[in-house]
């Protein structure tokens, strides 16, 4: 190591960045810092909860999980990085869509409108359920005062309703293992943001709330999501599926956190629902076309979003929204912003919004709500791992693009909530506390603990900083070809062999960021093999050097599974019954 290095590795990442007086752009230099006060591993309290349900994540999916177990007459403890209620995407949702039955929209005709905009990939037996159970739903929140409450306060009303039915509430708490004792999850480990402790949770069973996630985008309010969920479950041998499609909510390269500006369009053109291939199910253009770097134009001017676009493209028949307008800001008003600022958009009169310089975006590494997680073993909820249940967007069952439309998702999280807890209460019913021996305890804290406890090592930041230059440009993850894929993969291997390893927490809080960079590194890979292993285009899933659907080949989903060190990929035909 050279003695400019050795400078760098004397003074504190603080220190450094008042030195260089650049303040979080220093991030982008070298990430080796040192720490004067490592924090010792076997000196850690620990603080241990017994329960019959763990539910990890306290959005609406966990919400409702938690207070259906407890309805069954179990033990429930509710435990969430955040406050439940005003953490994860749940806060932000404006509109919820119920199934209602009529004349013209039968049970059949709503099956088959969304299995096909989801491109047949969609897990059928959950839309069975939602047109069962989501008006129960919507009903338990209006009594709630939910649906009524103004902005974001529908979020404190479940947190309201899980202190008033006895759950036990660990709040900001990070939960990073899960525990396994002969093949059955028996419980989870976490740590506090407040304290160096772990927190060692014993369960019968636990069922999987912690939403979905992305690269820390600076479009979507979602930083505190980064795939958490799967990233433990695949950890004890669970499968996880749907890595391959992305989101599409779009961004402008002048204004990439204009979340709200750039809905319109993408409601409008119908680029949620259908593939990229010219003549998709809705006919769309090829998403090379929506990106004009790619398409080989020079932008001719780079204007703000709010413009151009239809303001909404409408949910398969059915789903009828409620509480709130189609995609919009949270309230539920339908307001719409120009974009910060307040000014017009640089727009030429008369453009189309499909001719505006979109770049894909503003929820950079998500996927579509509830396109990919942890893959159902069956129609309750349950993972191929005893013990483990999920559900909301932490469960794979859309299929390959945002199948049910607006307002579709939180309704979907709220129904799947309910289902897993109460499955997963029954489940639980019929099992006998695990003993976990002290030694698998002190192992899952010394991997908790390991950033913690190093004296030098990479900046958890610097290193997510990495990985977003790897895997947000459009051409990997938005417009894929081999070998743009396996130039990221190369790269993304590294991070995972060389800095994921050598991490260091100068604090609990940077813990939390240590834990959270492993995990979006873990899902780079999976959304990288899955994007590389599907050797076709379809839904939000677009390879240029396959740009065709291939039915023949490709009516599967891709589950990824941990084989030793190996990240293993197999494909899962879709049942004859469900391919049309
Ligand atoms: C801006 C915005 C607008 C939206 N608008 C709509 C809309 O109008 N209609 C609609 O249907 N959908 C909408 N959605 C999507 C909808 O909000 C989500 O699909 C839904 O809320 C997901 O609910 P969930 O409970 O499954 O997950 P989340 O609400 O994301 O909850 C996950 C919870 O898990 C916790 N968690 C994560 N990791 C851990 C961990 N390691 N340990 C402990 N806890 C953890 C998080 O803190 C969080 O509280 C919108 C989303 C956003 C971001």
């Amino acid at each position: 190591m050279d003695s400019s290095n050795n400078e760098l590795l004397n003074c504190n990442r603080r220190d450094f960045l008042k030195v260089a007086g650049i303040g979080a752009a220093a991030l982008t230099l070298p990430g080796l810092i040192r720490n004067a006060s490592a924090a010792s591993v076997s000196n850690m309290n620990q603080e241990i909860v017994e329960t019959d349900v763990l539910i990890i994540g306290g959005g609406v999916a966990g919400t409702f999980a938690a207070l259906k177990a407890k309805k069954e007459g179990v033990d429930v403890t509710l435990a969430d990085k955040g406050t439940v209620g005003k953490s994860g995407m749940s806060p932000w949702f404006g509109a919820y869509s119920v199934f209602e039955e009529s004349s013209s929209v039968t049970r059949e005709s709503y099956i088959e409108t969304v299995s096909k905009a989801g491109e047949y990939l969609v897990y059928r037996d959950y839309l069975d359920m939602f047109m069962d159970d989501s008006n129960d739903r919507y009903q338990e929140l209006v009594s709630w005062g939910a649906v009524e409450a103004d902005k974001l306060g529908h979020g404190p009303k479940f947190r309201e309703q899980v202190q008033k039915n006895g759950i036990r509430l660990i709040e900001r708490t990070m939960i990073t293992e899960l525990l396994e004792k002969d093949g059955k999850v028996v419980g989870a480990v976490g740590f506090p943001m407040e304290e160096d402790k772990a927190i060692v949770i014993k369960a019968k069973a636990v069922v999987l709330c912690s939403g979905s996630g992305a690269f820390k985008p600076s479009g979507f309010p979602i930083s505190p999501l980064t795939h958490d969920g799967d990233t433990m479950a695949y950890r004890v041998g669970a499968e996880i599926s749907g890595k391959e499609f992305v989101d599409f909510h779009w961004t402008h390269w002048e204004n990439p956190a204009d979340v709200w500006g750039n809905w319109g369009r993408m409601w409008g053109e119908g680029l949620h629902y259908s593939t990229f291939r010219p003549g998709g199910n809705s006919g769309p253009p090829p998403v090379g076309q929506s990106l004009q770097a790619h398409s080989g134009e020079v932008p001719l001017f780079m204007g703000r979003g709010g413009g151009g676009g239809k303001k909404s493209g409408g949910s398969p028949k059915g789903g009828q929204p409620k509480g709130g307008s189609k995609g919009s800001p949270p309230g539920g008003k339908g307001k719409r912003s120009a974009g910060p600022g307040g000014k017009g958009p640089r727009i030429p009169p008369g453009t189309r919004s499909l001719d505006l310089p979109v770049v894909g975006g503003s929820t950079a590494g998500a996927g579509p709500h509830k396109c990919e997680g942890i893959f159902p073993k069956d129609a309750r909820c349950s993972s191929n791992v005893p013990g483990l249940f999920a559900a909301g967007d932490a469960l794979c069952t859309a299929g390959a693009s945002y199948s049910g439309g607006v307002g579709s998702s939180s309704s979907g999280s709220a129904v799947q909530g309910g289902r897993a807890g109460m499955y997963a209460a029954e489940y639980a019913k019929k099992m006998k506390s695990a003993q976990i021996s002290n030694v698998k305890i002190a192992e899952a804290k010394k991997r908790i603990f390991e950033p913690r406890s190093r004296s030098k090592g990479y900046s958890p930041q610097w290193v997510t900083q990495v990985m977003q230059g790897i895997m947000i440009p459009y051409y990997v993850t938005y417009v894929k070809k081999q070998d743009r894929l396996e130039a990221a993969l190369a790269n993304i291997e590294f991070l995972r062999d060389h800095f994921a390893p050598n991490l260091m927490a100068v604090d609990t809080h940077d813990l939390r960021r240590a834990q959270e960079t492993k995990n979006m590194i873990l899902n780079a890979e999976m959304k990288l093999r899955a994007s590389l292993f599907r050797t076709e285009s379809r839904g939000a899933h677009y390879r240029e050097d396959f740009p065709e659907k291939d039915d023949k080949n490709w009516l599967a989903w891709v589950l990824i599974s941990q084989d030793g060190d190996r990240m293993k990929l197999t494909k899962k035909p879709v049942p004859n019954e469900w391919r049309s």
